[in-house]
């Protein structure tokens, strides 16, 4: 595969980002190699600077349901342009994505737009503290809510555990007040309830995890933490950042049943453009300033381009049969590379959750970070790899999801199943 242009730029960028990125994974360290310089994408495909083309499992880190430049997105985007770019006041267009994310999910009495799934959580859990008077969050192991200060808490191992920050510069005082619990253990979650109940804020969870990989609740724990938090007015709040539209049309709180006090959202609903929100129980939103005194704020919060996207994303979401086709795509594809794995006699496990999974190399299920942890992450890497060369672009680590958008059609699952099998048997000699 020729790829010296992209090495070229990447030389380039080392000089001026540091890795030569401007987010981490995007470096491709996880699997080896460089990263590639993309030139454009288009529906399934993306297309380097050198010219290869590959099929893309990436969409942006979950955003681009609809694929690369849908043609209503692009002309959503274009006709807003030509009316200006940001006003720093209030457009009906507001109003009409915040209406479509309600008619999908009517838990959001009332929301805000922020620009990244960052601001919306660090927010979320900074009104939940308002909210109660509380100062303690728990999270889960494994789960990534953005990097504000008080959520980048290394995870502990065992039982509930202080958390440690999980990177230099985040003073120690700022994670004092955060609570680590592996994912799905109820009776880790019932003792530190038991023992701290009445200081806790809020929990927040990713309710299908995909930031270790996909790992889907185990049934009861999020019965279990609906529960906990109720019984100690605690607020229960769903990252739903990327399972927001990728699990169900109405995220994972409409697959499970589970009203949550508070939700985020991002990525899908700004249809490529940088976005975030956050939203609930009404009362509780009218915390929010200038209603409240609880304050947050964004000079292009509720851009317009970005809503003119999102509400062009949703409004083609809004024929269910388009989300229903990628969603059997997602399994389709699931049940190919398993069996491609299986004649390989790799130990591979697919989990797949609507549109979003992880193969990962083991021989166990994944139900948190520690079981996630025992996949090879060599043999991903050389898969990883394999994949690149047979002209499929998945997320370059384990511990990440893989997306399909409405252009990943049966063509281009059969495509990826064959370039499995192939990758399969070369890593397995
Ligand atoms: C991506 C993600 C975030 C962070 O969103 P950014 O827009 O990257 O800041 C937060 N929570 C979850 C669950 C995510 O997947």
């Amino acid at each position: 595969m020729e790829t010296s242009k992209s090495q070229q730029l990447f030389s380039a960028a080392q000089q001026l980002f540091p890795g030569g990125v401007n987010s981490p994974v995007r470096a491709f360290r996880a699997v080896g190699g460089q990263p590639l310089f993309i030139d454009r994408g288009q529906g399934a495909y993306l297309y380097d600077v050198d010219g290869n083309r590959f099929v893309d499992y990436v969409l942006s880190w979950g955003p681009l349901i609809l694929g690369h430049a849908h043609p209503a997105v692009v002309a959503a985007i274009s006709e807003t342009a030509l009316r200006g770019t940001s006003f720093g006041a209030p457009s009906n267009l507001e109003i009409k994505l915040a209406r479509l994310i309600q008619a999908f999910m009517p838990n959001l009495e009332m929301l805000r737009f922020v620009n990244s799934g960052t601001e919306a959580t660090m927010t979320a859990l900074r009104l939940a503290r308002a909210y109660t008077g509380r100062s303690k969050v728990v999270k889960f192991e494994g789960c990534y809510h953005g990097h504000a200060d008080l959520l980048l808490v290394k995870a502990g191992s065992g039982v509930a555990t202080l958390g440690l920050p999980d990177s230099p510069g985040v003073p120690a005082a700022s994670t004092a007040d955060t609570l680590v619990v592996p994912y799905n253990d109820i009776a880790a979650l019932e003792m530190l309830f038991n023992q701290k109940g009445a200081e806790i804020a809020a929990v927040i969870v990713e309710p299908v995890a995909g930031n270790m990989g996909v790992v889907p609740p185990e049934p009861g724990f999020l019965e279990s933490l609906r529960r906990l938090t109720t019984e100690c007015g605690a607020l229960l709040i769903f990252d739903e950042v990327m399972t927001g539209f990728r699990v169900h049309l109405g995220g994972a709180q409409a697959l499970y049943g589970i009203h949550p006090d508070l939700t985020t959202l991002g990525k899908v609903i700004g249809g490529g453009l940088p976005v975030g929100a956050y939203g609930g129980r009404k009362e509780i939103m009218q915390m929010v300033a200038p209603s409240g005194p609880m304050y947050q704020a964004g000079t292009l919060s509720g851009n317009p381009l970005t809503m003119a996207a999102g509400i062009a994303t949703l409004e083609e979401l809004s024929q269910p049969e388009i989300w229903n086709h990628i969603e059997q795509m997602t399994f389709h594809l699931g049940d190919g590379v398993r069996a491609a794995a299986k004649d390989a006699g790799l130990p591979v496990v697919v989990q797949q959750v609507g549109t979003m999974f992880t193969t990962f190399f083991t021989d166990q299920p994944v139900k948190d970070w520690s079981s996630a942890k025992h996949a090879d992450t060599v043999l991903y890497a050389e898969f990883f790899r394999a994949m690149l060369s047979e002209g499929i672009y998945l997320a370059p680590s384990q511990f990440e999801a893989g997306f399909l958008s409405s252009f990943h059609s049966e063509e281009v699952a059969g495509k990826t199943i064959k370039a499995a099998q192939n990758a399969f048997r070369r890593i397995s000699k």
